[in-house]
């Protein structure tokens, strides 16, 4: 089956889809994103997505394209036409295309907005969280405004291939103090040996993650003891679990930091039983 991609108002095939080259986003990074994950052809957690996006919109001054709700058609009707079940839905609207000029384009210039979906191997991903991810750290470089989701990732993007060429999943951002930030596409957890369930607080230093935020209501109603803090590489090579949270991969097991084996090197428990019960908290439709 072929796939499809909207692209400013069309449904197009999808290795013909195509933006303009003076398109901000390509010139500039100037555009923000969402991923939203599909189960069961149905989206999931779409509201809180789409009220991030306003938000990354609103931060960076992008008019919002259309009415987030006739956005929310395109995301169903994307995934429909490209028979997606389980999977995801990507949404990116930019600046829009204009003469390329740093400051902003003339007004009444259209933002641009394109929508892809794809099926994930659900089997395969419920074996790599049987087995669990090791992750790398590496040291914060991005700007102080990563809480936008903006889609200016190129040092996500060199993060993402330091971790793949030492083996790993995933690459933990260092702040300068020592505290981990964040993943390059998902938020930091550890339980510590006491039990406790550690992430940093979503300040501007980390994007607020939809399954962060969905995450703190099953942690709150299973009575888990939850500190939101920032935590340092020591504290996480001494954690009982670790794991990393985002709409594609759920909560995946962190078994290895730095090549050190966390606890016994086994994905956790804990980290097991919340990625079961994630959906019976997360709003599908
Ligand atoms: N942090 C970063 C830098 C990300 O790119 C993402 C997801 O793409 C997340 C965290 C997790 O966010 P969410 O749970 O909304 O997918």
């Amino acid at each position: 089956m072929s796939r499809i991609a909207y692209v400013n108002g069309r449904y197009v095939p999808h290795r013909d889809a195509a933006v303009h080259v003076e398109d901000r986003g390509y010139q500039f990074a100037d555009g923000v994103y969402e991923v939203c994950e599909v189960r069961g052809g149905r989206l999931v957690d779409e509201r809180r997505h789409m009220e991030r996006l306003r938000r990354s919109l609103a931060e960076l001054r992008i008019a919002e394209p259309m009415p987030l709700n006739a956005l929310g058609v395109i995301l169903r009707e994307t995934v429909q036409r490209n028979r997606v079940r389980d999977g995801i839905v990507y949404l990116q609207a930019t600046r829009g295309v204009a003469p390329r000029d740093h400051g902003f384009p003339p007004a009444g210039t259209r933002p641009s907005v394109v929508v892809t979906a794809r099926n994930h191997d659900r089997a395969r991903n419920e074996k790599t969280a049987a087995e669990g991810i090791p992750v790398i750290t590496v040291p914060e470089n991005r700007w102080p405004r990563v809480d936008i989701k903006s889609v200016s990732l190129l040092p996500n993007v060199l993060a993402k291939q330091a971790a793949r060429e030492a083996g790993a999943k995933e690459a933990w951002f260092v702040d300068r103090d020592g505290t981990i930030t964040e993943g390059a596409s998902t938020n930091a957890w550890i339980v510590t040996s006491a039990g406790t369930v550690v992430t940093r607080p979503t300040t501007s230093a980390i994007l607020r993650g939809i399954t962060l935020t969905v995450l703190l209501d099953v942690l709150a109603a299973h009575g888990l003891k939850l500190e939101e803090r920032p935590f340092t590489v020591e504290e996480a090579y001494a954690a009982r679990e670790a794991f990393i949270t985002s709409a594609s991969q759920i909560v995946m097991p962190v078994v290895s930091i730095d090549g050190r084996p966390v606890a016994n090197g086994a994905p956790g428990l804990l980290s097991a039983a919340l990625r079961r019960d994630f959906h019976a908290h997360a709003e599908i439709d």
